[in-house]
């Protein structure tokens, strides 16, 4: 694991369930910019590029929608015109890159103070392993959560499980401001009918390639690895 520093003590392993813990900000450029700015709270907000304005909306990419503009079917990747056909009144900010640095650093700084095992996946998402901290990871998760809540007024979403890859499934689970344990057993029931392409990892494989090869669902991967 690539860790980002910190002075987490490391303690024998006393928990029983998973200790890995994926976390994802919920919606997160747009909720950072609907924190800063009260007027865009509760309403549909599209965050896209820094230059956009001066260039013209025609071709400019969605890369953030709240969840309010996500109820008119806006989503990232969507243009910005087409944002504005589904929802007029959308409002629409380029995107401050160093505020969402900023504010990842803030996030770094609260996971920190659980363990200095927190690898950084991308800027919203960070994997931590609690393993011999003492610390009950649904507790710490909740804790977490309460802390991102407070300290920098935004939500998250959190999966706790034995791996990675679990706690990632988990926490993908319930979104926005979710809270999901899942066992080994209870990952394996869930892979059975789980479309491959939605597993973490596998998403850039085209599905019918898979079916090419006889392995999708995944209950049949077993078989053909
Ligand atoms: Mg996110």
């Amino acid at each position: 694991m690539n860790t980002v520093g910190g002075e987490a003590e490391r303690q024998p392993q006393t928990c029983r369930q998973g200790t890995v813990l994926h976390l994802d900000m919920d919606a997160y450029f747009a909720s950072i910019e609907q924190a800063c700015n009260p007027s865009l709270r509760g309403k549909p907000v599209v965050v896209c590029g820094e230059t956009s304005a001066e260039q013209g909306w025609g071709r400019t990419i969605v890369t953030t929608a709240s969840y309010e503009a996500r109820r008119f079917g806006i989503k990232t990747g969507c243009t910005v015109p087409e944002a504005r056909r589904r929802c007029p009144d959308v409002a629409i900010v380029c995107g401050d890159p160093e505020k969402y640095l900023d504010t990842s650093r803030r996030l770094h700084r609260i996971l920190l103070r659980y363990t200095d095992r927190v690898e950084v996946y991308s800027i919203d998402e960070c994997f931590m392993d609690l393993a011999g901290t003492r610390r009950d990871p649904v507790t710490a998760a909740a804790e977490i959560k309460k802390a991102v809540r407070t300290e920098l007024g935004l939500t998250c979403s959190i999966g706790v499980g034995p791996n990675k890859l679990i706690a990632k499934l988990a926490g993908d689970l319930q979104k926005p401001d979710g809270l999901v344990t899942m066992s080994r057993a209870e990952a394996l029931v869930l892979f059975e009918d789980l479309p491959v392409q939605e597993v973490w990892g596998w998403v850039s494989v085209p599905p019918n390639g898979w079916r090419g090869w006889g392995f999708s669902p995944l209950r049949n991967w077993g078989e053909h690895r």
